[in-house]
């Protein structure tokens, strides 16, 4: 392994799907539905199959429908205007969307300013990039960004902010105020910006805007959107990029060498879920703020201190309530504990002390298994 893949051995999801497996225990670690998104969009995969569209190669940038279709959306939410054909790229999930952004937009040496707990790949993918992460970081209990710190963050070699809100661990979602004095710096700095908005549909206080309609920052903006998030799809792997032009002709450069496709026939189906009436999307939020409720009383009553998510299908816990600072020791422990898995927050920290008590919970699961989770968490008092 090079050096700069370093220290990127296995992933924290694999590691505590792995121990669910192994043990039996209920997932809360890894984020994935136990339901499966609307059966209609099942039908549209199936239907393309069977008739053939998208079982050869498709084209690179993605099929023109679902171009058509994120482009429609970001209009629809957002008030956003993509062109399909220059400003729209399909990506293999997310995951390969920021990839090729860093690999597109980064040189080796480029100082890259991520929140701080980071969704894990962002770390892998910057240094794949030869570049280096700058964290700002993000402190219980409110998880709020200090914008001082941010300001005081930027160098002269700073390219580019990499920015996720919702954002996965915390919950914590970008005010408007937050967003505006970010953009103001990127417009002031010059900077570049990936947001990754995956949990643009989950935020239960207030709505999402995406960076990108704010003054000044469409033309630097790259925003990440994804199917398995938004419908529940996380095997299909089809995510989205929206920017101008120029950025997404860079991204789709790198995308090429990448994956150069993605997967045909889910394409079909991706674009028909995105042209679900809003319904879905109320539908899909209000049915997660449920949840999220569940399973933040269930935690609560089982003893641990509970940050609520603005937005995400996350809950970010502390375990000092217990006695117990190690939240990877935690963890690992959880299945023979008390029958249920959950990830470390420490592993999305530089230092390793940071974040060290935090433990978070996915509850993007049935009702009925997240009360039995908190049943099962109860033995921990
Ligand atoms: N970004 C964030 C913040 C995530 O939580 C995830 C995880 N699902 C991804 C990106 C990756 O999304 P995808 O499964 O579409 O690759
Ligand atoms: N995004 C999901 C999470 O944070 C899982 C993604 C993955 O397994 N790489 O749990």
């Amino acid at each position: 392994l090079n050096r700069r893949l370093d220290g990127l051995g296995t992933t924290i999801f694999a590691e505590m799907s792995a121990l669910a497996t192994a043990t039996g225990a209920i997932n809360l670690g890894q984020g994935f539905p136990d339901t499966d998104g609307p059966e209609s969009v099942r039908e549209a995969a199936v239907r393309a199959l069977r008739e053939g569209r998208g079982n050869q190669y498709p084209p690179g940038p993605g099929i023109p429908e679902l171009r058509a279709a994120v482009s429609a959306h970001q209009r629809r939410f957002y008030g956003l205007g993509f062109d399909p054909d220059t400003e729209v790229l399909v990506t293999a999930g997310a995951t390969e969307a920021i990839a090729a952004a860093m690999l597109a937009l980064l040189e080796p040496g480029d100082e890259v300013i991520a929140f701080e707990p980071f969704y894990d790949s962002y770390a892998a993918c910057i240094a794949m990039a030869g570049a280096r992460r700058v964290p700002l970081t993000l402190r219980a209990p409110s998880f709020r960004p200090d914008l001082d710190e941010l300001r005081a963050a930027i160098t002269p070699r700073t390219r580019l902010l990499l920015l996720n809100t919702p954002h996965n661990p915390t919950g914590m979602v970008l005010t408007e105020e937050e967003q505006q004095a970010i953009a103001a710096l990127a417009v002031e700095r010059d900077l570049l910006v990936v947001t990754d908005e995956v949990y643009e549909h989950l935020v239960y206080e207030g709505t999402h805007r995406p960076l990108a309609a704010l003054p000044g920052m469409r033309e630097r903006t790259v925003t990440i959107g994804s199917a398995g998030k938004t419908f529940s799809f996380t095997g299909w792997k089809v995510g989205w990029v929206t920017a101008s032009a120029p950025l997404v002709a860079a991204v789709r450069t790198a995308k090429q060498y990448l994956t150069y496709v993605s997967a045909g026939p889910f394409q079909y189906a991706v674009a028909e879920a995105l042209r679900l009436p809003d319904a879905y999307f109320d539908e899909f939020r209000e049915g997660l703020r449920r949840k999220r409720d569940l399973l933040a009383a269930g935690l609560r009553a089982a003893g641990f201190e509970v940050y609520l998510p603005e937005g995400t299908y996350f809950i970010t816990t502390d375990i000092t309530p217990f006695g117990e600072k190690d939240g990877y020791a935690f963890c690992r422990a959880l299945p023979e504990r008390s029958g249920v898995v959950a990830v470390p927050n420490s592993v999305f920290y530089d230092d390793p002390q940071a974040g060290r008590s935090q433990v978070r919970f996915t509850f993007c699961k049935r009702e009925e298994t997240l009360e039995e989770a908190a049943t099962r968490l109860k033995r921990l008092a």
